[in-house]
């Protein structure tokens, strides 16, 4: 069966909790495990924004092959697993990403996965929004150094929040942002005013106040930078986590949060549920039931974001909706087993998602 030429097609047929749109990533990783075969590979850019279903309901597909099935058949899973976890994060990083707006936002979520997929969540997470991630390994793959802020096992330690300050202020790099935990001992805002009254060059508090005290997050937060401007320390930020829900942020930012840790919601997002399928055998176009057959031409309004997926050779459509020249997603990334670009860097990845982000009506 060695020779039998196949078009396959990966498509997710729905998205997690019903979400509008995903955001397409693993795409590097993927081209990594299929260069050097004897295929042909359309995808969609890294960091594209899609929809499951195209206006006609038909499943958008993500990437086509075509070449031998026996050639790529072993690496179906690991194809699968690079896509369907890296687009779950990198979604749901653009989704909280929309939330916080104009405001910092760290992913801090790696310490709720196993250490071997740090990686990946760090740098889907940075792709799809996050301005930081918090892992030395995450920061090399993306490129940035990582962020984070002082531990609540310092204050302890020192047993008093100044003189855990103190030597948090005279123990970091020059160079690194200081930012002090506020919520260990005592009152959000007298620690508060305390850490910016003992560390000269402060760059933020973080308040990480356990649900069992907050009462009012965003009443807390605007009592905070209330009292830190009415010291003078308006230049202080206030970074807050814990359980952060992408629907909260809006409020916490209006509020006074200059940023956002996120941790297990994005470490932890659904995965995007990703099918492979043969839909041309040896040039015969047939599909399993449940699923349209034939090599497929997709194309996306650039205003609306709705997808148009049209039998192969058809013409660029104009949108039906807003007349806009619609534009062909699917590019040929691998061409009879050679790249046919250089991988993009997560920089040039996360910029396309931020226009695309910027994009949905
Ligand atoms: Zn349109």
């Amino acid at each position: 069966m060695d020779g039998v030429g196949v078009s396959a097609e990966i498509t997710a047929s729905e998205l997690p909790s019903q979400w509008p749109w995903g955001i397409f990533a693993g795409l590097e990783e993927s081209l990594r495990l299929l260069e050097g075969l004897p295929l042909t590979v359309r995808a969609m850019r890294e960091g594209t924004l899609f929809r499951a279903r195209s206006r006609q309901g038909i499943p958008v597909p993500v990437m086509c092959i075509e070449g031998a099935y026996a050639s790529f058949s072993i690496y179906e899973t690991p194809l699968l697993g690079f896509l369907c976890q890296s687009s779950g994060v990198a979604t749901m990083s653009a989704r909280y990403r929309r939330a916080a707006g104009d405001r910092r936002l760290l992913s801090f979520g790696i310490r709720r996965a196993h250490p071997a997929i740090a990686p990946m969540i760090d740098r889907s997470s940075f792709i799809g929004g996050c301005d930081a991630v918090s892992s030395v390994i995450g920061g090399r793959t993306i490129g940035h150094p990582p962020e984070g802020t002082m531990p609540h096992a310092e204050v302890l330690l020192f047993g008093d929040s100044r003189r855990a300050f103190d030597a948090y202020s005279r123990s970091v790099p020059p160079g690194v942002k200081k930012i002090a935990l506020v919520d260990t001992f005592a009152d959000e805002k007298s620690e508060a005013v305390a850490a910016a009254e003992t560390i000269p060059d402060l760059y933020a508090v973080r308040l990480d106040t356990p649900r069992s005290r907050r009462g009012s997050f965003p009443s807390i937060i605007s009592e905070v930078r209330w009292e830190l401007d009415a010291r003078g320390f308006a230049d202080v930020r206030i970074f807050v986590s814990g359980g952060l829900r992408e629907e909260e942020l809006p409020q916490l930012a209006r509020a006074g949060a200059d940023g956002f840790g996120v941790g297990t919601a994005i470490s932890n997002a659904p995965v995007i549920d990703y099918a492979l399928d043969i839909v041309n055998v040896g040039g015969r176009s047939y599909a399993k039931r449940g699923k349209y057959s034939g090599a497929k031409s997709v194309f996306r309004c650039p205003s609306c974001m709705e997808f148009d997926v049209l039998h192969a050779g058809n013409e660029v459509p104009a949108c039906p909706s807003c007349g806009s020249r619609e534009e062909n997603i699917l590019h040929t990334l691998i061409d009879g087993g050679r790249r046919t670009a250089a991988a993009e860097s997560p920089d040039a990845i996360r910029e396309r998602v931020l226009a695309e982000l910027g994009r949905l009506p």
